[in-house]
């Protein structure tokens, strides 16, 4: 686990930083995509690919493909949009202040091109608290099954995220508004 965690770390810490023009990024991206990973747009809840996707896997940049989060730290937030506890790698990220809203928030972008992701809240059900509320469409699931070239780890029937229910639907929606 410690092992594969380092080797990740240093395949997304090599990865060359991802520099498009704003023209290449529009073309290489759908509008949707567009608008929320280079204009730090929200997708609306309940509407994107993922937030309800319970698929092993590791969830890539939709910009850039750089991977992100792993399909183990995911949960069920209850708020319509893919939730994880932490990063697959905690290089894999940046935050950012962002004010543009009545309440503080802390902005999360791909460290390797600089995408708009979500943000991060401290009302997570994870050990450290965190919540990271991606959008699904700065966001590319890549199967476990694929044939990465890792040693076989598949198999394990995955699903083990806590069925606790996140029975914490206490208006947390309303901060990504
Ligand atoms: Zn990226």
């Amino acid at each position: 686990m410690l092992r594969r965690r380092c080797a990740a770390t240093a395949a997304v810490v090599s990865r060359p930083a991802v520099a498009k023009s704003d023209d290449e990024w529009r073309a290489d991206l759908t509008p949707a995509q567009y608008r929320v990973l280079r204009r730090s747009g929200t997708e609306r809840a309940f509407s994107g690919e993922y937030w309800n996707c319970h698929d092993d896997g590791t969830y890539h940049c939709a910009a850039c493909d750089a991977p992100l989060f792993t399909s183990q730290s995911k949960f069920d937030s209850g708020t319509g949009w893919p939730s994880f506890t932490e990063p697959a790698v905690a290089e894999a990220v940046t935050m950012h202040g962002d004010r543009r809203m009545l309440i503080r928030r802390t902005e999360v972008r791909c460290r390797c091109c600089g995408s708009h992701l979500g943000h991060v809240f401290p009302d997570g059900s994870g050990p450290t608290r965190d919540r990271f509320c991606i959008n699904s469409c700065s966001l590319r699931l890549r199967p476990a099954t694929g044939a990465t070239g890792d040693t076989g780890t598949r198999g394990t029937s995955g699903a083990t995220t806590g069925a606790t229910g996140a029975a914490d639907a206490s208006g947390e929606g309303s901060a990504t508004g």
